[in-house]
């Protein structure tokens, strides 16, 4: 005989404490067996030192040893294409459910599909729940039914829906020795099993102190302040925190501006939702017919920060060296790819797609579509950051970029690529002609 036994499937949730699903397997009254897959379809795609890849595999082993030590439990480790690994479990043991959080990218829901048939052939349902937002889909949409596309209303009626009662109940789960399989030689893996290896970059711990969430609006433009930011983002990503936890801490404090940033977390991933072609196609078509001039040798010196301008330049280092890009800087480097190189915002997106580690696709393109104008609530494109004019707004006594390039008094550094007041003339001819 088989044994009796709920799947729980971890994916961005990678934590135990407040996990919505993964609490409500646990009520089920069948021993829960939890399950990671390290999906060769995605894997597939990365290259061998990916940062992200050794921070999901340490997380894990973290959580296998708190459950063996305290459960005599673990978490099964697996790699492959779902399908086949959910087969190959449905023939070790007698699943009787497999439960999950929502996951809203294309090829996650695509896949869950695919899954949730597969297992319906055995009869075995697929449960899912929101986990990893507040408010998903198309819960906040405008009265008329359609959703938002401008975010400072879609906050608003985020806000007016929002109920701290409903919307912030701690689903931590009571695990006890009864509720988790009784097991603790679950499959484990190496990164060398996967093809990867440990990574120099690491994913830092975040800071959301009250003093942070005091200080957010003043520190939160300036990117040489050290914790001027939470660096959130990775711990989001992959559900090393509960966003019901962080919305708490936001709105204990009168300070909303640091609340407003979860919001457009919020607001992107409702965008991509619906309106899932934005992931490679301009959310305005018109934007669409810009004629790109897409020069790899341009590129590649925007990529490995040597374009001549120092705050792009000290942001493309940053991203390169630790796999993080402060927000300011992030707007800068996107919009002189877009507009003084006039090189494709996809482009952009695929390069940060590939080096940050809080790198989700929702906000991605999001950010990367409003900086190239062709996005929903995008600056107008005749607003074009002047690289200059940001450095004595944002980094005057030049500190940031004294870090990340440091030669930039001698005669190495390279000359600027492009003269600004061309770039900018060139820009405008160039996009006035696509849209209007
Ligand atoms: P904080 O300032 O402390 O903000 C807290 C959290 O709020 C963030 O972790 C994030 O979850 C959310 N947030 C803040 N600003 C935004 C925003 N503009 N859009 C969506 N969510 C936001 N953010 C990502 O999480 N993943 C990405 O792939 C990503 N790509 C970007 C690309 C470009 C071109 C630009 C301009 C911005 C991008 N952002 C992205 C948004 C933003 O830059 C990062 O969320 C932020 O810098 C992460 O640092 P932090 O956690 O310290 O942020």
């Amino acid at each position: 005989m088989l044994e009796k036994v709920i799947l729980f499937w971890f994916r961005r949730d990678l934590r135990l404490e407040d996990n919505t699903a993964f609490t409500k397997a646990l009520q089920q009254g069948i021993p829960v067996l939890p399950i990671f897959i390290f999906d060769k379809n995605i894997l597939d795609k990365l290259p061998e030192n990916d940062a992200r890849v050794p921070f999901i595999f340490e997380t894990l082993q973290q959580m296998r040893n708190t459950l063996r030590g305290n459960y005599n439990s673990s978490i099964g480790l697996y790699y492959g294409s779902p399908e086949a690994v959910f087969k190959k479990l449905c023939t070790q043991y007698d699943v009787q459910g497999v439960y999950a959080n929502h996951d809203y990218e294309p090829y996650a829901l695509q896949r869950d599909l695919d899954i949730k048939e597969q297992l319906q052939e055995q009869d075995i349902l697929l449960h899912t729940y929101k986990d990893q937002v507040i408010f998903e889909k198309n819960e906040i949409v405008k009265n008329d039914g359609l959703p938002y596309v401008v975010y400072t209303p879609y906050k608003n009626k985020w806000k007016e829906r929002f109920n701290p009662e409903l919307h912030l109940i701690d689903h931590s789960p009571l695990i006890s020795l009864g509720n988790l399989i009784d097991d603790s030689r679950l499959p484990n893996l190496t990164l060398e099993d996967m093809g990867f290896k440990e990574s120099v970059i690491k994913v830092p711990p975040y800071t959301v102190t009250e003093e942070l969430i005091e200080n957010y609006e003043a520190t939160r433009n300036f990117p040489a302040i050290e914790n001027g930011t939470s660096r959130l983002g990775p711990h989001l990503r992959f559900g090393t925190v509960s966003i019901r936890q962080m919305a708490k801490k936001a709105i204990a404090q009168e300070n909303e501006i640091f609340w407003n940033e979860l919001i457009w977390r919020e607001f992107f991933m409702q965008i991509l939702w619906h309106f899932p072609h934005t992931k490679d196609k301009a959310f305005k078509p018109k934007y669409d017919r810009i004629e790109w001039r897409n020069n790899e040798e341009e590129f590649k010196k925007w990529c490995d920060g040597q374009t001549g301008y120092a705050f792009v330049d000290a942001g493309m280092r940053e991203l390169n060296t630790t796999g993080f890009m402060h927000n300011r800087v992030r707007m800068l480097v996107a919009s002189f790819l877009c507009k003084h190189l006039l090189i494709d915002w996809r482009w952009g997106e695929a390069y940060f797609a590939e080096k940050l580690l809080d790198y989700d696709m929702s906000a991605n393109v999001g950010n990367w579509q409003w900086a190239a104008g062709s996005g929903v609530d995008a600056a107008p494109y005749f607003r074009i950051f002047n690289p200059m004019t940001q450095i004595e707004k944002f980094d005057k006594q030049k500190e940031y970029i004294n870090t990340w390039v440091p030669e930039l008094q001698e005669l190495t550094y390279p000359p600027m690529m492009v003269d600004h007041k061309m770039a900018r003339e060139r820009c405008l001819k160039v996009y006035k002609e696509a849209v209007s």
